[in-house]
């Protein structure tokens, strides 16, 4: 069968046709399927501005100028993947547990296929339901999140479910496991002390964005890498983690982050990392003049594809189909 893959942009102009993730084919179908891009339009979990439901249509639109060979890591995405559009997840507006249950319905379609789901964001609650996704496919998973915040605080308002609390949920439904599982680019102004070390204390790794600086950008993917090890991880990417001088289109921004240049030097050092989900959240189009954020945030998605498609020329097995499920689950 055939791989599914975008049309020539060589034939066919890139501003033409109807808008999916890199003007891939829009299908509902996990047969020959490596890699499907899903939208999680949803942002009822945001606790500060709104707006990342229309985050998913903003990425796809700028991922057109997005060309299939990635130059660095000298692999051509559609040469070793098939990869679809999905389409968005069925959420409720204002409703937040419920759109994490559908969510979850949703994409485990995706994941009990081996199939690996790439989602676009939507406020960072939404990586609850994914990794129910995937925990339901592989069980725990390690956990690598580049951002700003730990989104490990227990409550925000009395409620327990946001996207300040979404990682904190997902250690206690066992999704995740913490000693295999990295925070990278934690930074800004907290409530307490005790916010980054309750991180910690749930046993997680916190790499803050000044001791990125200090061991440099080679060396933090190395430490990456060397947490997760050759465990099943899901790579959460809270676009927050860049500057919002490159990234101001966003829902909790914060200063003295890292420039695009970086985060995309950081990503490409994660070749071999097992992947077995995606996504990158928190895109928030009404404040995102010129499209910055999104286009970024479409570059971001690609280093993944990139990443998968190099597992792939090297050999590695596609994690999907390792049946990574560990013993009892
Ligand atoms: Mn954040
Ligand atoms: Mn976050």
């Amino acid at each position: 069968m055939d791989r599914y893959r975008p049309p020539d942009a060589l034939e066919f102009p890139r501003f033409a046709g109807i808008r999916t993730f890199m003007r891939l084919p829009h299908v509902q179908t996990t047969e020959g399927v490596d890699v499907a891009i899903v939208g999680l339009p949803f942002d009822t979990g945001a606790t500060f501005r709104v707006g990342a439901r229309f985050g998913p249509e903003a990425i796809r639109s700028a991922s057109v100028l997005l060309r299939p060979y990635h130059p660095v890591l000298r692999v051509h995405l559609f040469e070793h993947l098939s990869i679809v559009d999905y389409g968005d997840a069925p959420v409720a507006p204002g409703f937040i547990e419920d759109s994490l249950r559908r969510i979850a319905d949703f994409l485990s379609r995706l994941t009990l296929a081996g199939v690996i789901p790439i989602g676009l964001g939507g406020d960072h609650s939404v990586l609850l339901g994914e990794l129910r996704a995937v925990a339901a496919a592989y069980g725990p998973v390690a956990l690598v999140q580049f951002d700003s915040h730990p989104d490990t605080w227990d409550a925000y308002f009395g409620h327990r479910y946001t996207h300040g609390t979404v990682v904190r949920r997902a250690i206690e439904e066992g999704l995740i496991l913490p000693e295999r599982s990295i925070q990278v680019g934690l930074r800004g102004p907290v409530y307490g002390p005790e916010d980054w070390e309750a991180a910690r204390r749930l046993g997680l790794e916190v790499m803050s964005a000044a001791e990125v600086r200090a061991i440099g950008l080679e060396s933090a993917s190395r430490r990456i890498l060397q947490r997760v090890g050759d465990h099943p991880a899901f790579l959460s990417f809270d676009i927050d983690f860049f500057d919002p001088a490159y990234a101001p289109g966003t829902g909790t921004p914060e200063v003295g982050g890292f420039t695009s240049w970086e985060g995309l030097f950081l990503l490409r050092g994660l070749v071999g990392l097992p992947l077995v989900g995606m996504d990158v959240v928190e895109v928030l189009p009404a404040y995102d003049p010129g499209g910055i954020t999104a286009l970024l945030a479409a570059n971001v998605v690609y280093e993944g594809l990139a990443l998968l498609a190099a597992r792939r020329r090297d050999g590695l097995p596609h994690v999907a189909t390792l049946g990574a499920r560990p013993e009892g689950l």
